[in-house]
């Protein structure tokens, strides 16, 4: 057995690939570790209303996959509701992850890990899309019924 070492960006180890991310401009920069919990397409108001885009491509990771590793303090939070906890970079304002202290699980926006493979399996909140997608994905009318929702798929 070879000793531990902390993996470099990108790295094979026992806990799966390192990916980093990063805000907009940068001040901020973390990494994520292993294989998402789930991965895929939100098409709800809040999603929408927040990012300012149609829909939102999300990863949903364990919190202890995900590490923060600059500008921490730069982080700023906001909630409307218990469910979901919004972080954004204080110097540029891009956003960079959803804390779900809920569902036990944090969405980090696919489009601020670039380097991780984004393989999408399912969209959530689909009869409230703005952008029908037809990909051939499941189409959940809310959520799955795992988490908390109807489980009920609707057509594209
Ligand atoms: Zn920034
Ligand atoms: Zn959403």
């Amino acid at each position: 057995m070879e000793p531990t070492k902390s993996p470099p960006s990108g790295s094979q180890s026992a806990s799966g690939k390192t990916y980093q991310g990063n805000c907009f401009c940068g001040a901020v920069q973390f990494t994520v570790t292993g294989e998402p919990a789930g991965m895929g397409y939100c098409h709800c108001e809040s999603c929408r209303a927040w990012s300012a885009g149609p829909v939102n491509a999300f990863t949903l990771w364990h919190p202890q996959a995900v590490r923060v590793t600059k500008g921490a303090d730069n982080i700023g939070t906001y909630n409307k509701t218990e469910k979901s906890y919004r972080k954004w970079c204080k110097t540029c304002g891009g956003h960079i992850f959803t804390d779900h202290p809920g569902m036990g699980l944090i969405d980090v926006y696919a489009a601020v890990i670039p380097d991780l493979p984004y393989r999408p399996g399912i969209h959530v909140n689909y009869q409230e899309s703005r952008l029908p997608i037809k990909d051939g994905l499941p189409k959940m009318k809310d959520m799955p019924k795992e988490m908390g929702g109807s489980g009920v798929v609707i057509a594209e």
